[in-house]
């Protein structure tokens, strides 16, 4: 077929927005690897090493973690095998200076960006879908206790298991964590928006229903559309 492209993509939104849930699904559908900056950082913490206990001091206070770190943990990623293929970054970049610098690794690799997904969600949504998150301690499996519970109470259905509510998904967190999305990330849209890239994805219905929008909007990507 013409134009059959790689998929190399970011997920943007707000904490909370389904960015984690719904890049798993793109992950497993098309075979790219599921890049997620929070879920190394937590690998990290629950290790103790180095960079997990930097880490965590920011990851607390709801704070970003600074750039500098960030990017090359992201650069060394990317250089990976898995990578070539495609992939879909998760809760990166999340400033105007990482998004730069993401350009220039993806410039270095002779890569280019393929889209940019916006999770657009409510505030209200968002607020209730934090703080009834629940993740797998072993797989990462994401669950909610009221809109996507495991089958048994504290139990991952696809590992066995303990399930375990974050540390930063308190109200007080949160209610940081979204400032700091609204004041450092969000504005990044802008120049994703100038390069044409950012596909605007309504992110209130249910999980299937956004993923039926996402896949859509990825078909067309692929096949080099520009909608
Ligand atoms: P959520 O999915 O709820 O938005 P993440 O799991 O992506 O949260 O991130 C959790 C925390 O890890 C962030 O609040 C931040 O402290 C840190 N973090 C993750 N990605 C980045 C990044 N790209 N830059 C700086 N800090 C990051
Ligand atoms: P993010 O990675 O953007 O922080 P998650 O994918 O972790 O978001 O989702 C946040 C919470 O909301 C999780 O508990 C998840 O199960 C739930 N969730 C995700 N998408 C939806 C949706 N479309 N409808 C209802 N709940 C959702
Ligand atoms: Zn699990």
């Amino acid at each position: 077929m013409a134009g059959m492209k790689g998929l190399r993509l970011v997920i943007f939104g707000p904490p909370g927005s389904g960015k984690g849930t719904q890049s798993k699904l793109i992950s497993e559908l098309y075979g790219i690897p599921h890049i997620s900056t929070g879920d190394i950082f937590r690998d990290e913490i629950a290790r103790g090493s180095r960079l997990g206990r930097l880490a965590e001091e920011y990851i607390s206070k709801g704070l970003l973690v600074p750039d500098e770190v960030v990017v090359e943990m992201v650069r060394e990623r990317l250089l990976r095998e898995d990578c070539k293929p495609g992939f879909i970054l998760d809760g990166f970049p999340r400033t105007l200076r990482q998004a730069e610098e993401l350009d220039r690794i993806l410039e270095e690799l002779g890569w280019r960006l393929d889209a940019v997904i916006n999770l657009v969600v409510d505030e209200e949504e968002v607020v209730r879908r934090i703080t009834l998150r629940r993740v797998c301690s072993v797989c990462g499996a994401i669950y909610h206790l009221e809109f996507n519970p495991p089958k048994r109470p504290g139990v991952c259905d696809r590992c066995g298991g303990k399930l375990y509510q974050r540390e930063d998904d308190t109200e007080e967190v949160v209610r940081k964590r979204l400032e700091v999305y609204r004041t450092q990330t969000e504005p990044i849209l802008r120049y994703y928006r100038e390069k044409g890239l950012v596909r605007d994805v309504d992110g209130n219905p249910s999980i299937e229903e956004v993923f039926e929008q996402v896949k859509a909007v990825l078909e067309e990507v692929r096949s080099g559309g520009d909608g």
